[in-house]
């Protein structure tokens, strides 16, 4: 049987099932039957608990042998480990099992009341609550004899199937084990999702028959065709041995620059969220950074950083990129990344609200500390900074930003295109505008009407509609018309037959996240420009948009 869903991504991968079980019912809190002695119970807590700590302990003991980032679990599984051992813990519970409790219930409060005092107190105390919560949650599902909530664990590797998964859950993944992600909801530019693709996990998201899976079941996960196929026939599984070989082969051309394959150049860049991100777009070959994503200065802050505190972040993104291309994104607040001092509370339709220069122009402190930063970071570096507002919505918009940012001396400014009126006025904006860069994440959300938080339209979120790309080649023939830079950061630039289309519509670069520069710079490879352009005209025309049934 074939599941359909939609991919993130190429890989493909083949291995058995394991579910993430579900959160667990609160334990009814009805009196424990006389017939079971309360040493019973305490009995039974008591190798529950040892349980939970043994196999947290070893989850500890892997983590520290893991890769880089997974080392950094070790310390905290240790310290959560500690939780299910502490004596003070377990005399609580076992005094509940006295005064009539069940050993299920007993637990639930003896959690419950060291959880709330965690909360009382505040601070770090507070935030270690959700792990206590989630120790107590494992030690009764071991009493229930059923899988304990959350990323599962396993000796061998599995494709972890799951309602959804929060970024916690895809953060904690045994990168060694998960073959690929499988979820029943979410759309294709949930940030799950995008967390997925920046960990190059094989994954296919808002499939919803994926809820029928069972444990133990043999699948191939095909991220490419959006699949899953259940019960697998040998043929299947060679064909997906194949696919992965085909990927493995993709690496071959990195460090080249991303070109058709008669040689026409289509610089291929990295979308980074933070100045770290540097190394991994440096190892996958990007030619420099096409979107830099400002807003984690800003998130989980109370008030703005400071304009020094700013140049620092800047100028060492920029000093990894000498002589290449660096574009930033001033702060995008509001919608799905809503700062609790610069968004609104009350508004009734976040994404047709208050959100990037719109924002920005409602706090020009922001806006004038933000460009002052940049212009100091690029008088220190040698990187070639591009700068861009974000939600643009015509010539006017654009030309005050351009203005504004040039007053500051920066030398490139531009703008991002991810509403319709901006494509349909491209034209004008092509005058003023040093560069555009399309979004098609968001662009295909205004477009398509679809929020791209919701799993339910899911449907509707696809670049490949022949209305979002229209609308990219209002832009591109703009920009080609009046020799202004057009490149695409969306998600569209990292699925390599859509960067195909891309490149013949006319677009002049991509940029992705850097796990996906190799799958696209192969992909470009096999076709010349010529090839491209008539492949984008039946695009253009809808042939590859397959709508829902
Ligand atoms: C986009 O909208 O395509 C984009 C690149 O911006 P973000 O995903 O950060 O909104
Ligand atoms: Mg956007």
């Amino acid at each position: 049987m074939e599941i359909k869903g939609v991919g993130i991504g190429r890989g493909v991968a083949v291995g058995p099932v394991i579910r993430m079980a579900a959160p667990l019912e609160e334990p009814a809190d009805t009196p424990r039957p006389e017939s079971i002695p309360a040493e019973t119970e305490i009995e039974r807590v008591t190798k529950s608990l040892a349980l939970v700590n043994a196999d947290l302990n070893r989850r500890a003991e892997e983590a520290a042998n893991g890769d880089e980032a997974t080392k950094k679990a070790a310390p905290i599984l240790q310290a959560i480990a500690m939780f299910a051992s502490d004596p003070s813990l377990a005399e609580g519970i076992n005094t509940f099992i006295k005064q009539g409790k069940t050993a299920e219930r007993a637990v639930f409060d003896g959690f419950a009341g060291i959880e709330a005092m965690f909360k009382a107190i505040g601070g770090y105390q507070a935030e270690r609550a959700a792990d206590l919560h989630d120790v107590g949650q494992r030690v009764i599902a071991d009493l229930l004899g059923v899988p304990a909530p959350g990323v599962p664990y396993s000796e061998t590797p599995f494709v972890l199937v799951a309602e959804d998964l929060s970024p916690a859950d895809t953060a904690a993944l045994d990168m060694d084990k998960t073959l690929a992600i499988v979820t029943s909801q979410g759309g294709p530019t949930s940030h799950t999702a995008i967390l997925a693709r920046a960990r190059g996990i094989v994954a296919v998201v808002s499939a919803a028959e994926a809820a029928d899976l069972k444990d133990g079941e043999q699948v191939i996960v095909n991220a490419a065709a959006g699949t899953i196929t259940t019960d697998p026939t040998e043929e299947q599984i060679n064909a997906a041995e194949h696919a992965k070989a085909k990927a493995a082969a993709a690496k071959e051309l990195r460090g080249k620059p991303g070109a058709t394959k008669d040689g026409h150049h289509i610089p291929l860049l990295a979308n980074v969220g933070k100045p770290a991100d540097a190394d991994p777009a440096l190892e996958y070959g990007a030619e420099g950074v096409g979107l830099f994503r400002s807003e984690f200065l800003f998130i989980g802050n109370s008030e703005p950083p400071s304009v020094e505190e700013q140049t620092k972040a800047y100028a060492e993104l920029l000093s990894r990129f000498p002589g290449k291309k660096v574009v930033i994104r001033m702060l995008d607040a509001g919608a799905d990344k809503p700062l609790p001092f610069l968004t609104p509370e009350d508004e009734p339709n976040p994404a047709l609200g208050l959100r990037g220069l719109r924002t920005l122009r409602e706090h020009m402190n922001v806006l004038e500390g933000q460009l002052k930063a940049l212009a100091a970071a690029d008088a220190q570096t040698d990187a070639d900074l591009w700068v861009m507002a974000p939600m643009v919505a015509d010539e006017h918009e654009a030309a005050y930003f351009v203005k504004l940012g040039k007053s500051f001396g920066l030398k490139k400014v531009g703008v991002m295109a991810e509403v319709p009126s901006i494509a349909i006025m491209a034209d004008k904006v092509a005058q003023v505008a040093d560069f555009v860069s399309i979004g098609t994440n968001d662009l295909t959300q205004y477009t398509m009407a679809a929020d791209r938080t919701l799993g339910s339209v899911a449907n509707y979120q696809t670049a490949w509609h022949p209305a979002v790309l229209r609308m990219i080649k209002l832009i591109a023939d703009a920009g080609n018309k009046y020799g202004m830079p057009v490149g695409v950061c969306g998600e569209a630039a990292a699925d390599p037959d859509l960067a195909v289309v891309l490149a013949g519509i006319g677009v002049n670069s991509l940029s992705m996240t850097p796990v996906a520069l190799d799958d696209v710079r192969a992909e470009l490879a096999n076709w010349t420009l010529e090839e491209a352009q008539e492949k984008a005209a039946k695009a253009l025309n809808g042939d590859f948009y397959k709508p829902a049934e």
